[in-house]
């Protein structure tokens, strides 16, 4: 048996959030994981690979709570929009999608939030008209061969938006309902025998992709085909998550569909649980917010989508009072324009700032930067293994280069990784990696920072085709080919 590899990295600081501070400290690490951290120059076996991290600051990877992967082709294609407008505009951004673009949507969502200092994800992704196994697998070997965790999760329905908004379709012209009728999703027992499928196939290790389930958002789906997902997550021991309360559109159509708040109804389904994230959760009230804290369920916070899509500004404060754990994404590119998670860091904490003139209600720093890591990996299903840099926990190490202006002068590093850092500091290995797609073209990429790669089943981020590809001397072809004009979705936001 092969001894797992073990370096010592000396000479750096590590970041403590909530003290605001950034001692220098050597860190031991066997294969992907912590074992020891202690003052500069302590004892290490003699054996070991020595790193250097002299004028570095390492803090853990940041872990993004909530984002699409098939958003991530549609950066920059939107303004001025609604989210009910972005899941009108949905077909045309996300549709016409071979296996072969999933595949690649994905894997260039993982190289952005890897370059901007994330390491792992929650990536709800969505097929049309129905998840496939093969779909799937494609987006999950994206992020093996990318070298990030993430938890994939099928964003399903069963009504599309034009038929999820009360009396919506009652008001359009004859040829408009037809036009729409053809973003009808599949059935909803198909949609569930595929998941399941997909779950059961699933591979036994899930330290580095794990599955999860995502009902995309209440009113679009049944009462049936909901409690049908919670079924399927208690019998794999996977997540859930939900865009709850997102829009007050949203908002209405719940109250008007279940006669009391979304997050009333999914209470009443069975559906909430310490594996439940609320994406969003923009319009929760108050009473709301204790009934997730009760269920020991996480909330996602996008405050980038909120603002560009006109959600609103999110409560954080009375999530936090109320004992709610939060985490912080970027959503969807296709939604907020990149996957930067210093940039959602930064405004967590803006958009706090400006809800009232009480500073002691305003979020800190410190708050903000541990929900964009402890809050995160709660909400991830990672729990104790991520979002920290201590023994036990897994290797994901950011290094930030502390001569770059970012870091000049170095003042208070949490208040600076949360307000200055803007991921032009993160030091990038110069190793780089290409990917060859179906379709000939090539993206090369360098890998920033360094962080422990457990590996999936390639593990090799030069050989980039999912396991089911057939490998040509022209690159990697998806077994199989989805006609363009049925491969659209209405579900991405
Ligand atoms: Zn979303």
């Amino acid at each position: 048996m092969l001894t797992p590899s073990r370096k010592v990295i000396r000479g750096g600081r590590v970041l403590d959030g909530r003290a605001h501070r950034a001692e220098r400290a050597d860190i031991l690490i066997e294969g992907d994981t912590i074992i020891a951290m202690g003052a500069p120059g302590m004892e290490a076996p003699e054996d070991v690979e020595l790193v250097s991290a002299e004028r570095r600051l390492m803090h853990p990877g940041l872990i993004n709570a909530h984002t699409h992967g098939h958003g991530n082709l549609g950066k920059g294609m939107g303004d001025r929009w609604t989210l009910e407008l972005l899941l009108t505009a949905g077909p045309w951004i996300s549709g016409g999608r071979l296996l072969e673009d999933k595949y690649l949507t994905t894997y260039l969502g993982a190289l952005e939030m890897l370059l901007k200092g994330c390491t792992a994800c929650y990536d709800l992704t969505a097929e049309f008209p129905l998840p496939t196994v093969e779909g799937l697998d494609a987006c999950a070997q994206a992020y093996r061969d990318a070298g990030m965790r993430a938890v994939v999760a099928p964003m399903v329905a069963q009504y599309s938006f034009f038929e999820a908004i009360p009396g919506l379709l009652d008001v359009f012209p004859d040829g408009l309902r037809k036009d729409v009728e053809r973003f009808r999703l599949g059935p909803g027992d198909a949609a569930l025998a595929a998941m399941r499928q997909w779950l059961h196939q699933f591979p036994a290790d899930r330290g580095f992709v794990a599955p999860a389930l995502a009902p995309t958002i209440p009113h679009h789906c049944t009462d049936d085909f909901m409690r049908g997902c919670a079924q399927l997550a208690r019998d794999f021991g996977v997540g859930l998550h939900s865009h709850v309360q997102e829009s007050k559109v949203q908002v209405i159509a719940g109250l008007k569909t279940y006669g009391k708040t979304q997050t009333a109804h999914l209470q009443d389904l069975g559906l909430l649980g310490a594996n439940f994230t609320v994406a969003h959760g923009v319009w929760l009230s108050h009473d709301d917010m204790a009934i997730l804290a009760e269920h020991g369920a996480s909330v996602a916070h996008n405050p980038g989508s909120n603002m560009r899509l006109g959600n609103g500004l999110a409560d954080i404060r009375g999530m936090l009072a109320r004992g709610l754990n939060v985490g912080i994404g970027t959503d969807g590119a296709n939604c907020s324009d990149n996957l930067n998670m210093y940039e959602s860091m930064r405004l967590a904490s803006m958009v706090s700032k400006v809800q009232g003139p009480d500073t002691d209600e305003w979020l800190t720093t410190e708050e903000v930067y541990e929900a964009a890591t402890v809050g995160s990996a709660k909400a991830l299903g990672f729990e104790g293994r991520l979002g920290c840099l201590a023994p036990g926990y897994q290797a994901d190490i950011v290094f930030l280069d502390l001569d770059h202006v970012n870091w000049m002068p170095l003042n208070d590093p949490t208040n600076q990784v949360v307000h200055t850092e803007d991921g032009t500091a993160m030091i990038r290995r110069t190793r780089s990696s290409t990917l060859r797609t179906g379709r000939q073209s090539t993206l090369s990429w360098s890998r920033g920072g360094w962080w422990s790669r457990t590996g999936g089943r390639s593990g090799s981020t030069s050989s980039a085709c999912p396991p089911r590809w057939k490998r040509r001397a022209s690159g990697c072809r998806p077994p199989l080919h989805q006609p363009r004009s049925c491969a659209k979705s209405s579900l991405s936001s």
